[in-house]
């Protein structure tokens, strides 16, 4: 029986079909240039002369029912009447590159299936070796930032990544966002020092400099430095999830004394009833179930202060969620303060202390607070990424691969 058959046009410009064939390493299509002319190696001019052709080549393309396929090529030769000796060029034809094994469309085939994914799990889904898709990526996507490809930014971002799981090796990432919310990666640093961030900073072009309204960084002296010493007008702003992980980790540490404190003095059975707290007081009150919220009582009862500080904690976060100027969210700040010391609750000291340093960075989130989406996006999109680079030790290639995910998906995708 004779299977149903199709024609499917190959999309590659100026061949033509030879052959076609069957092999168990895939379909290999024969094909010829129709194109007739080269551009001569040596003097740029546009032959014609016919010259023979060079050894066969064979390129690996899309593949089709995921079956692969190859494309095979005896690449045409040109001879230079104008040139001394009459040197020969070889054709170049658009769809492939000289120094590649595979066609371009099957590069950036490949380009956008490492989006969003490792190394390793394209290697294996595809049948390629690391090498190979390590080649590919080298062949299309730079080790460091291109500034003529980045439109004016008028967000700058400092992040920071540990490349091994609770290890201290931290890598710099910075970031920089368009007026129209177009993520860029400009670097990847091998140390948090301010003079290394000082270095990169430097390389800004002038253009950039004048643009750039805001640098977001955590609450890091050296970074800070960094930014004024180069960037002096431009104000630098604190991502409010980190002053949050501040002040959060000051009421959980009130949580750990107490809790060590209801364990000597709690009767067993009443210990346990508290069961489930720790995770029931992260929470805001709405998002727990009504057994969660039992639970937290329960504590409350027996730790008065907890639940003070559970409030003012969800009040402070309240301050940043709420839609206020920069004067009023200073002025609610400050009166927030003024309450925990009136409340006595030493437990967020830590944190008054860190207000005192960072006053000005702290609140200039509220300046600009419609941009937070890009501060949250973009710490989102770094997690991930960090999880998926753990064991990228090489900075350019790390560049790559966030470049992947943040430019390749608007490059590589635009046409799809
Ligand atoms: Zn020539």
């Amino acid at each position: 029986m004779t299977q149903p058959q199709i024609q499917i046009p190959l999309d590659l410009p100026n061949v033509q079909v030879e052959h076609c064939e069957q092999t168990p390493q895939g379909l290999v299509i024969t094909v010829v240039s129709t194109s007739q002319t080269a551009v001569c190696r040596r003097c740029g001019r546009t032959i014609d002369k016919f010259h023979g052709y060079d050894k066969e080549i064979t390129l690996r393309h899309l593949p089709i029912f995921d079956r692969p396929v190859w494309i095979r090529i005896k690449p045409k030769r040109f001879q230079c009447p104008h040139c001394h000796k009459g040197p020969t060029t070889t054709q170049r034809c658009e769809w492939y590159d000289p120094k590649s094994p595979h066609t371009k469309a099957y590069e950036h085939w490949i380009l956008r299936e490492l989006v969003n994914s490792t190394l390793s799990d394209v290697s294996l889904k595809r049948d390629l070796t690391v090498a190979c898709i390590e080649g590919i990526i080298d062949r299309h996507v730079q080790r460091q930032v291109d500034w003529s490809t980045v439109p004016n930014l008028e967000l700058l971002g400092i992040d920071e990544i540990a490349l091994k799981k609770g290890h201290k090796d931290f890598v710099v990432i910075i970031s920089g966002v368009t007026v129209k919310r177009e993520k860029f990666i400009l670097a990847v640093l091998p140390d948090r020092k301010k003079e290394t961030v000082k270095s990169f900073l430097e390389t800004l072009p002038p253009d950039q400099r004048e643009q750039v309204r805001q640098v977001c960084i955590d609450m890091n002296e050296g970074y800070r430095n960094a930014v004024q010493e180069t960037l002096p007008n431009v104000p630098i702003v604190v991502d409010r999830f980190h002053v949050a992980k501040h002040y959060r980790d000051c009421a959980d540490k009130a949580r750990k004394a107490e809790m060590k404190r209801l364990k000597t003095t709690l009767s067993e059975h009443d210990y346990a009833q508290l069961k489930g707290a720790m995770w029931a007081f992260r929470k805001p009150w709405i998002a727990l179930s009504e057994e969660q919220q039992g639970v937290l009582l329960q504590l409350f009862q027996h730790a008065p202060t907890l639940k003070e500080v559970y409030i003012q904690r969800e009040v402070l976060t309240g301050i940043f969620e709420s839609r206020i100027n920069k004067a009023q969210a200073e002025q609610a700040l400050m009166q927030w303060l003024e309450r925990i010391t009136a409340l006595g609750l030493n437990c967020f000291a830590a944190f008054a202390t860190t207000w005192g340093h960072w006053r000005d960075p702290i609140i200039n989130y509220f300046v600009r607070r419609e941009t937070s989406g890009f501060v949250e996006g973009l710490n989102n999109k770094i997690k991930v990424i960090k999880r998926r680079c753990y064991g990228i030790y090489n900075l350019g290639r790390l560049f790559q691969h966030i470049w992947l995910d943040i430019q390749g998906r608007r490059v590589l995708f635009a046409d799809h």
